[in-house]
């Protein structure tokens, strides 16, 4: 955190220098979300999208960063592209799997969550038709 929540004092530690907030939680948080980044990265790296945008997505939600959105994003996208792909090699179980993980920890861009559903559609109907 680069300021105390309270006073606005610059880098503050576990206790403000100048108001005195116990800021401590506060800063266990930050290297939590911190250390999710960190994993979601090498997730990415590793290209386990699914794990990748579950740790992203874990990290926002206990920390907003403009960066860690930008990546979960990343990540929603090649899980995306994983669910295309198994569906265009008729993989349905698979492109089922990666849909849902998708609509579970989907991207927050309205656009992708709503072709995310829509493919799981898709992809229903084309499982019906074949079973
Ligand atoms: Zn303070």
């Amino acid at each position: 955190m680069d300021r105390c929540p309270i006073c606005r004092n610059r880098a503050p530690a576990a206790e403000c220098s100048r108001c005195g907030a116990d800021l401590s939680s506060l800063l266990r948080l930050e290297q939590q979300a911190q250390r999710l980044v960190e994993s979601g990265i090498t997730l990415l790296r590793l290209r386990h999208y699914e794990g990748a945008l579950q740790l992203l997505s874990s990290a926002l939600r206990q920390q907003y960063h403009p960066l860690t959105e930008k990546l979960a994003a990343m990540a929603g996208e090649a899980q995306l592209k994983a669910a295309i792909a198994a569906m265009l090699r008729q993989d349905w179980a698979e492109a089922k799997r990666s849909t849902e993980s998708l609509l579970r920890w989907g991207p927050r861009e309205a656009q992708d969550q709503l072709l995310a559903e829509q493919l799981a559609g898709f992809i229903e109907q084309q499982r019906r038709l074949r079973s």
